[in-house]
């Protein structure tokens, strides 16, 4: 198992297949978006060398993301693959859920175990006007046959102050009533695309849950506090479901983290909100054996920031949201 230079474990590999979307989300990305030529994104060959190398390292976990991961399309043969590595023990996907509504069960059968889908809004208008051109009837078709294939479900929420953080995040978290799912609200991060928009706009987790227990009482505490990958966990009292909290501007939980992103471009992302990357692409494109590139991946993986340093004002200058792989 890898250890960064902090001893911390890093077993959880996330993979943007595409910088590429067909949403256009306010707080992730302009309306007129340009996106990388297909030559500089890891092609299948490539992504198919890296992933066992990957799992050889020590690595156990991986989710497929993006842009919309769901655009690629070898998808299913790539989680075909990441699911059949020895020592791969969980392949999930983070999706706009737009294309589920057909992928998700040859997605299941391909060995895909959880699907994280956004959703900012169960309301029509609020959700066009967060995602600029979407249709919340298709994410709601895509959920379903999530569920019907099995897949366990998490929803991602980014409330942005003043459009969804009220009646909006109350109906979401609502529907951990009736449903086993994960409801998570994920703090609004500023990346140099969205700066100003991220600190006129955030709405905070303490603010948040206040308001959650305004509507519904006190939330129970899940796992006695202890963090569900990157969320903290509460029960609304009865729910099937829970609700998780991802708060990295205002309770960051660097200490914990144990993840490294391989984005679309092919570079090892060290931490989202950071710009220190390592270039796998050039050591694949000028030959670089197995092992030489095994060594490159510990190597990055050793100087792996402690943590953001968004309190210092250091806001990630070289990509998006999108062109990492949140
Ligand atoms: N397109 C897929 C989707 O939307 O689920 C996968 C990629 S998207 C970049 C991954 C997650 O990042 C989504 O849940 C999205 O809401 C979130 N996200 C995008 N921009 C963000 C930002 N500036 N701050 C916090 N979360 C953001
Ligand atoms: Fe696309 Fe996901 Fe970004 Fe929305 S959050 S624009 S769906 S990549």
């Amino acid at each position: 198992m890898p250890l960064d230079q902090y001893q911390r474990e890093i077993n959880y590999l996330r993979v943007s297949l595409t910088d590429a979307c067909n949403l256009r989300c306010v707080y992730c990305m302009p309306e007129h978006m340009a996106f990388r030529r297909p030559a500089e994104l890891l092609n299948d060959a490539e992504l198919f060398r890296l992933i066992p190398l990957f799992a050889r390292l020590g690595f156990n976990k991986i989710r497929f993301t993006g842009g919309e991961p769901t655009l690629r399309r070898s998808l299913v043969e790539l989680v075909r693959h990441a699911a059949n590595q020895p020592g791969i023990r969980q392949v999930g996907l983070t999706t706009n859920a737009l294309l589920l509504d057909q992928l998700a069960r040859p997605l299941a059968e391909a060995g895909l175990a959880t699907v994280n889908v956004s959703l900012d809004s169960l309301d029509p208008e609020r959700f066009r006007q967060l995602t600029r051109w979407g249709n919340v009837r298709d994410v709601l078709e895509g959920l379903a046959a999530a569920e019907e294939a099995g897949l366990r479900i998490k929803l991602n929420a980014v409330p942005t102050r003043g459009v969804n953080d009220r009646d909006d995040a109350v109906a979401l978290a609502s529907l951990t009533l009736t449903h086993d799912w994960q409801v998570r609200f994920i703090e609004l991060m500023p990346f140099a695309n969205n700066a100003g928009f991220q600190t006129e706009n955030i709405v905070r987790e303490d603010e948040l849950r206040a308001h959650m227990e305004t509507s519904f009482g006190p939330l129970e505490s899940v796992n006695e506090g202890r963090l569900d990958g990157e969320a903290r966990v509460f029960r609304i009292p009865g729910a099937r479901g829970t609700l998780g909290f991802i708060s990295p501007v205002s309770r960051p939980f660097c200490a914990a983290c144990n993840r490294v992103r391989l984005t679309a471009d092919g570079r090892l992302r060290l931490c989202l909100l950071r710009d220190d990357e390592g270039d796998l692409r050039e050591r694949l494109r000028q030959g670089a054996t197995d092992d030489e590139l095994e060594t490159s991946i510990r190597a990055a993986i050793h100087r792996k920031p402690w943590g953001h340093d968004l309190a210092g004002d250091r806001i990630p200058a070289s990509r998006g949201m999108s062109e990492i792989g949140g």
